[in-house]
């Protein structure tokens, strides 16, 4: 006689626990990403004033949450300021940030610069309003900065942006160039940083929906999606799901270079490239086919099956 199985349905006790659980182990892994980054690149430090851009997004919101728990934990000293500019586009709703701001209690300064009316002024109908516009962006952002003091300018770019950054600039550019986790900006007055970028964006997803954030949409300025962004995106998301952790090693490579196996002249010099004589275990053995050798010594990092 065969035994019966039942599988009950879990209670609605059961149900609330698993979700606290999980949420729970997803607040640790994305205060664990961020902390790596902040310390692996030397991003906050002692006495930092960091101004948080917020866009009204799921990710600025994340990264302003995930850096006020840092901020608790954190063995150095830092202050936050949330800051978003709002650029007067139509309908978007200006209380939403400053009510969420003033309840997280966070210091905040909102920015009211209607560069939506010179952007529709300058740029001629049915161009991409997007060049003019970020460029307005980022100017009067960088002047708030130094208006508030603030020593660092905090993005809410995560892993997958980066991603797909690296890849358009390689399937349109020609160039093997991502979005770096820290950076001097253009003006050269400032140092920007990416807390995000070792964080998935299903993370991300998942986050806000938890914390149920007010999102504001992205779509207010009537401007089209960048379509080449979103198709390299799904082109990721195929990927991961075909190839579970190509992704993340991928984003592993980023930290990774050989420029003695790419072939940029100005990073390695091959010209002046002249033999050792001395034999290596680790040497090129430039007639046997490439192996890849797993990364699973290396943190995040899955054995990959080629
Ligand atoms: S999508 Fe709209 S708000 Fe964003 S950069 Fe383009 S024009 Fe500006």
């Amino acid at each position: 006689m065969s035994a019966l199985w039942i599988d009950h349905d879990p209670t609605p006790l059961q149900r609330e626990q698993k979700i606290e659980r999980e949420t729970h182990k997803l607040e640790k892994r994305l205060c664990r990403l961020m902390g790596q980054a902040i310390v692996e690149y030397n991003m906050i430090e002692e006495g930092d004033r960091v101004m948080v851009c917020m866009s009204g997004g799921k990710d600025s919101y994340a990264m302003l949450d995930i850096l006020q728990k840092m901020q608790q934990r954190a063995p150095v000293n830092f202050e936050l300021i949330a800051v978003n500019l709002d650029q007067k586009q139509p309908g978007f709703p200006a209380h939403i940030l400053p009510d969420y701001l003033a309840k997280t209690g966070v210091p905040f300064h909102i920015e009211n610069q209607d560069t939506y009316s010179i952007v529709k002024d300058k740029v001629a109908p049915g161009k991409t309003m997007c060049s003019l516009c970020s460029r307005l962006r980022r100017g009067i952002l960088y002047r708030v900065a130094d208006e508030l003091g603030a020593t660092k300018i905090a993005l809410g770019h995560h892993r997958d942006d980066i991603l797909q950054t690296f890849f358009l600039n390689m399937f349109f550019g020609g160039k093997l160039k991502g979005m770096p986790p820290k950076l001097v900006s253009d003006d050269g007055k400032h140092i920007v940083i990416r807390p995000l970028a070792r964080v998935a964006e299903k993370d991300l997803v998942r986050w806000a929906e938890q914390r149920q954030f007010p999102i504001i949409p992205c779509t207010l300025c009537g401007s089209q999606d960048n379509l080449q962004r979103k198709q390299v995106g799904a082109m990721l998301r195929d990927w991961e799901r075909k190839h579970p952790g190509r992704v993340e090693s991928m984003f592993s490579a980023l930290q990774n270079v050989v420029p003695s196996h790419l072939a940029d002249g100005t990073h390695y010099d091959f010209k002046g490239l002249t033999a050792t004589g001395v034999a290596s275990e680790d040497g090129d053995k430039a007639f046997d086919p490439p192996e890849f050798v797993a990364a699973a010594s290396r943190p995040g990092l899955q054995v990959i099956q080629i």
